[in-house]
Formats: structure tokens, C-alpha cells, sequence
């Protein structure tokens, strides 16, 4: 399908989404995920007038990024290698994936601007997937404090592979209810007013969750 068709049907599952949740479809950014496909069907999505590309590899990221510039806003949301960041930190506009402070550390060192960064949290516990636990965010926060190039815009998650709508559900509430928590301690470098959650398979759910920024590959570029 060309990505415009597909970007319709996921438009209107947005749109149902906000209806079911009580929330505006603006709030909502559609970030393509382009990590499968080429640099022709990356210009295909950004004429069907989507803008946030999101990469999760170096060399991926680098490819689309010099190929397109400032046509694009440009999300990473991969595992970010600490001896990698000098390489790419000011190509990106919004990191998806801090999890540690030596990455925090080091893109301090080398951005020559403010990051934005959405802290990733490991929610379902599967050891396969990156990010901090639960309890060790508001700790982690705490540190941040010391890196004045970094700023904390949200919290991001990745779901499991599964159909089990009541677990991906509850996945996705945890980390509303953690963003709410870090809200709270009002910190000025880290006002965490989004989140970043929902994939193809999942995104629904996450936006009826909260949701306000939905990364899609499959669906939507293919
Ligand atoms: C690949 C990827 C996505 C998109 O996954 P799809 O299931 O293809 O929509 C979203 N987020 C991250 C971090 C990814 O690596």
C-alpha cells in the first residue's frame, strides 16, 4: 500500500482512539518509523506530510539523515552506543532511548545544544529490552540534574509482542501513572509532558493510555 492510504487508516485509529479517551488527535505525534524501507519510500512518507522520522540504528539514522536535513525532524530511538555519540548527537533532535548516565554524561560532553530525551523504561520486565525499571526512574531523575544538555520531554516504552490486550493496557497505564509521579517534583529539566508508547501493533491502546507520541514502522511504511 502507499504510505498516504496507510497514513489515512492510521489517522482515523487515532481519531477513534481520542474519541474513546476523551482526547485531541492533535495531541498526537506520528513519528514513521523508516528502519525497513529505503530512501525513496522515506521521500514518499515525507510528501504524504508526515515530518518526525524515527531510525534506530547509527547507520540507518545516518543515511536518511543526510540524505533529507532539515525536511525532516529526526527521532532516535534505538540503543544509543556511549562511544557513538560524538558521531550523530547533533543530528538528532529527540532521543527515544536514555537509559543511563554514562550516555547522559557523555551527551553532555559532546552536544553542542540542548537534547531532547525521553527517558525509556523497561515496563513489562522482559529481560530482551532495554531501559530503566520502574522504580529507578525518579533516582535517575534526580542525577539528570548534573547534565544540563539534557532534557527530559517524557518517558518512553516498548511493549511485548503479544495480542493480550489487558496486559499491553496495563503496560502502557504503568507508565502514564510513572510520568505523573515525575511531574509532580516539578523539575525544570525535566517536565516529561509527553509519552512516547505504541508501535503497529499496539498503538491504540497506548493512546487511549495517553499516549502523545506513536512510533510506526510496519503499518504505516511497511
Ligand atoms: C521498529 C520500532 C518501532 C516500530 O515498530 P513496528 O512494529 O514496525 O511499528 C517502534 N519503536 C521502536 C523502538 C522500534 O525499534
Amino acid at each position: 500500500m502507499d504510505v498516504a492510504s496507510n497514513l489515512q487508516t492510521v489517522k482515523q485509529n487515532i481519531s477513534v482512539a481520542c474519541k474513546n479517551s476523551n482526547r485531541n488527535p492533535q495531541d498526537i505525534t506520528v513519528i514513521a518509523v523508516t528502519k525497513y524501507v529505503t530512501i525513496e519510500r522515506t521521500e514518499e512518507t515525507i510528501q504524504a506530510g508526515i515530518t518526525d522520522i524515527g531510525e534506530n540504528r547509527l547507520e540507518g539514522f545516518q543515511e536518511k539523515y543526510h540524505h533529507f536535513k532539515d525536511r525532516a525532524k529526526w527521532h532516535f530511538i534505538g540503543t544509543l552506543q556511549t562511544r557513538k555519540v560524538k558521531d550523530i548527537i547533533d543530528q538528532i533532535d529527540v532521543l527515544h532511548s536514555l537509559d543511563r548516565l554514562s550516555l547522559a554524561k557523555e551527551i553532555n560532553k559532546r552536544a553542542s545544544k540542548q537534547i531532547e530525551c525521553f527517558v525509556q523504561v523497561n515496563v513489562s520486565g522482559e529481560a530482551s529490552k532495554h531501559g530503566l525499571k520502574p522504580e529507578e526512574v525518579l533516582p535517575f531523575l534526580e542525577e539528570l540534574k548534573a547534565y544540563p544538555k539534557i532534557h527530559v520531554v517524557g518517558l518512553m516504552t516498548m511493549a511485548p509482542h503479544i495480542d493480550d490486550k489487558t496486559k499491553l493496557r496495563s503496560i502502557f497505564r504503568e507508565l502514564a501513572q510513572l510520568r505523573v509521579q515525575v511531574q509532580r517534583k516539578q523539575y525544570a529539566y525535566a517536565p516529561c509532558n509527553f509519552l512516547s508508547m505504541g508501535m503497529s501493533n499496539d498503538y491504540s491502546i497506548a493512546i487511549e493510555e495517553g499516549a502523545t507520541h506513536v512510533r510506526i514502522g510496519t503499518n504505516l511504511v511497511g
